[in-house]
C-alpha cells in the first residue's frame, strides 16, 4: 500500500475543499431554523410541545415500528431498552467488542455484566454463527433461562450493534435468540436508513436504540430514540422516561422510579426537520459511497467496504480495510491524511481492551482484534464531493 496514492484517491473523491475535511459533519439545509424559531417564539422549548409528538410519530412511520420514544441520546435509549428487556443486576448480556463505549456503559448501568462476543469481517458486526457454537460450549438453557456455566450468572439478552450503518446478519442471530432464551436489542444508533432483507433495522429486536448525536446521519443536536413493535414496552417506555408521572390535571404523582430522559421540544423540532431530509442525505450517502467504492477499486493494498448482499447500509462512515500487510502502515496513513487536512479515523479501541471491561467473560476475539488494526473510517458526510442536497 502506498499511503500517498490512497491519499490522491480520497483527494480525487472529495475534491477541492478550502481547510478540513471532517469524518461526518450535519447538513441544515431544510426546516431547522423555522421550526426552531416557532419552539422560541411560542415559549414550548422543553418537556412539552407538539414536535416531540411529531417527530416521535414520523420516526415510527419512517422505520417502520409500532412506537418511538424520543429520549435525550442514544446510551439513555440502550439504557431503558435493557432495562425494559428485563436486565437484573448480575445478568450478562452478550454484545460484540468491535462497538462504541455507549454499548457497555448502558449494560453496567443496569448493574449487569458486558460479555464480549467477536465480528465477522463480512459484516463489521456481531457473527451470529460464532455466537452460536460458543454458547453451545458455555450454556445451559434451564426453562425459559440461559446461564453460563462457568461464571453461574442468567445470560438475559444480546445487543447486537450495526457497525457505521452495515447491518448484522439478522435472520441467524434471531434463531440464536430464539434457541437461548435471549432478549434481542438492537443498537441501532448508526444505522438509521439501513435495512436488512428489506426491513429497517431497529424493527427486528424486541426493543432498539436510535441516536442523533451531532455525528449521526441525522441530529437533533443530542438526542435518541427507543424503537418498538410492542405497545405495552412503548406505553413503558414513554412513562419511565418522563419521570413515571401519572397524568392528572394538577397532582404531582409518580408510580415508579423514572428517568428525566425526555428529549426536549426544541431538540425535537431539529428532529423534524432533519428527518424530512433523511432520504436526500441517503441518496447523497450512497453516490459517495459509490465513488469511493470506483476510486478505490485500483488501489493495492486495501479494499473499499461495501454492502454485503442481504443489507442496504446507510453507509454512516466509510470504511477502508487495510490487507494485513499493509496494517503495518495503517498510522502512517493516518498521520498523512489528518495532516493533509482531511478527516480519517481508527477503530475503537476494543471494549475488551478498557480498562473498566477488562475482566469481563468474552470468547474468542480474533476477528474483531484483526479488524481493529485494519480498519479506517474517511470522510462520509452527505455535503462530501459536491452532492449537496
Ligand atoms: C452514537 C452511538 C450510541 C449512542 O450515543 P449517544 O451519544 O448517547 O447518542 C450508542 N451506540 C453506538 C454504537 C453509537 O455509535
Amino acid at each position: 500500500m502506498d499511503c500517498t496514492e490512497v491519499l490522491n484517491t480520497l483527494e480525487s473523491v472529495i475534491g477541492q475543499s478550502d481547510g478540513f475535511v471532517s469524518l461526518h459533519e450535519p447538513t441544515f439545509a431544510g426546516k431547522e431554523w423555522d421550526y426552531v424559531k416557532e419552539c422560541l417564539d411560542t415559549g414550548w422549548v422543553s418537556s412539552v410541545g407538539s414536535y416531540v409528538d411529531r417527530f416521535e410519530e414520523m420516526l415510527a412511520e419512517y422505520t417502520g415500528v409500532k412506537r418511538a420514544i424520543a429520549v435525550v441520546n442514544g446510551t439513555a435509549a440502550l439504557h431503558v431498552c435493557l432495562i425494559l428487556a428485563g436486565v437484573e443486576p448480575g445478568d450478562e448480556v452478550l454484545l460484540p467488542t468491535l462497538t462504541f463505549v455507549a454499548t457497555p456503559n448502558a449494560i453496567s448501568y443496569c448493574g449487569a455484566i458486558p460479555h464480549f462476543v467477536d465480528s465477522e469481517e463480512a459484516t463489521l458486526g456481531l457473527d451470529p454463527h460464532k455466537l452460536s457454537d460458543y454458547l453451545s460450549e458455555i450454556t445451559e438453557v434451564r426453562g425459559h433461562e440461559c446461564f453460563n456455566s462457568k461464571t453461574g450468572r442468567r445470560i438475559k439478552s444480546v445487543v447486537p450493534m450495526h457497525t457505521y450503518g452495515h447491518p448484522v446478519d439478522l435472520d441467524p442471530l434471531l434463531e440464536v435468540c430464539e434457541r437461548y432464551k435471549l432478549v434481542l436489542i438492537e443498537d441501532a444508533a448508526e444505522s438509521l436508513g439501513s435495512y436488512y432483507k428489506g426491513k429497517h433495522t431497529g424493527q427486528w429486536g424486541k426493543l432498539s436504540a436510535l441516536s442523533f448525536n451531532g455525528n449521526k446521519v441525522i441530529t437533533t443536536g443530542g438526542g435518541g430514540a427507543i424503537l418498538t413493535n410492542d405497545e405495552e414496552f412503548g406505553a413503558l417506555a414513554k412513562h419511565m422516561t418522563t419521570t413515571a408521572k401519572v397524568p392528572h390535571k394538577w397532582e404531582f404523582r409518580h408510580d415508579m422510579v423514572g428517568y428525566n430522559y425526555r428529549l426536549p421540544n426544541i431538540n425535537a423540532a431539529l428532529g423534524c426537520a432533519q428527518l424530512e431530509q433523511l432520504p436526500g442525505f441517503l441518496l447523497c450517502k450512497r453516490v459517495l459511497a459509490q465513488r469511493y467504492q470506483q476510486a478505490f477499486a485500483d488501489v493495492d493494498g486495501l479494499r473499499f467496504f461495501t454492502e454485503s448482499e442481504n443489507a442496504m447500509s446507510n453507509y454512516w462512515l466509510n470504511t477502508l480495510l487495510l490487507d494485513e500487510p499493509s496494517s503495518e502502515k495503517r498510522d502512517e496513513l493516518l498521520e498523512l491524511t489528518n495532516g493533509s487536512g482531511i478527516m480519517t479515523r481508527p477503530c475503537w479501541t476494543l471494549m475488551h481492551k478498557l480498562p473498566m471491561f477488562a475482566d469481563c467473560p468474552r470468547m474468542d476475539l480474533s476477528v474483531a482484534e484483526n479488524l481493529e488494526k485494519r480498519l479506517i473510517n474517511i470522510p462520509s458526510s452527505s455535503s462530501v464531493g459536491g452532492h449537496h442536497v
